[in-house]
């Protein structure tokens, strides 16, 4: 059965097959999550970023988690919030679609998420969390290989909000 949850927690710490990450469009790290999850994994995962040139926003990218219990990381920059008019939105839906999809390229099971853009990208939390519900529910409507996504959220405020978007979108 597949299912979606939401938790409170630090996502350098989760044992997923795969944890996507918050990225840069240079993929060579950056603070909040991003940072964390370099420092948690080790300086080859930076060695490993570096190959890979950049991603473009909303595009994903896969590599190893070297140490972090994650056995791969999905590098996806979200969209920077520029006001709503900027295609933010369907950018946003593209990160968490294409992270999936490497998933499921690679066979992962259980995913986790951090919530993608609603840091220092100001994407507003009660828009993203509908999108990130929506979009993580409709993908797994549409194949068989990941069974389980998680969200991490970082603290209590964005938890809530992820929860409201869980129960809107499952318990009606
Ligand atoms: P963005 O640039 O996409 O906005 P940020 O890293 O600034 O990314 O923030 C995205 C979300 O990740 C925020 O809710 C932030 O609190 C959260 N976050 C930061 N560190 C962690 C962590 N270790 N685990 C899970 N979430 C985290």
């Amino acid at each position: 059965m597949k299912r979606i949850k939401v938790m409170l927690g630090d996502i350098t710490k989760v044992e997923a097959d795969a944890i996507a990450n918050a990225a840069n469009t240079t993929l060579l790290g950056g603070g909040g999550v991003d940072g964390a999850i370099h420092q948690a994994a080790g300086p080859e995962l930076l060695e490993e970023c570096r190959m890979l040139h950049g991603c473009a926003t909303g595009e994903a990218k896969i590599t190893r988690g070297y140490q972090l219990p994650a056995k791969y990381v999905l590098h996806t920059p979200g969209p920077i919030w520029y006001g709503g008019n900027r295609g933010e939105e369907q950018l946003l839906r593209n990160s968490y679609w294409n992270c999936l999809e490497l998933a499921a390229e690679y066979d992962c099971q259980t995913v986790a998420f951090p919530s993608i853009s609603t840091g220092v990208y100001h994407f507003p939390l009660e828009k993203a969390a509908p999108i990130a519900m929506q979009t993580i529910h409709t993908f797994l409507q549409g194949q068989n290989t990941v069974q389980e996504v998680s969200l991490v959220c970082f603290d209590e405020v964005t938890k809530s909000a992820y929860d409201k978007a869980w129960k809107n979108l499952f318990s009606k």
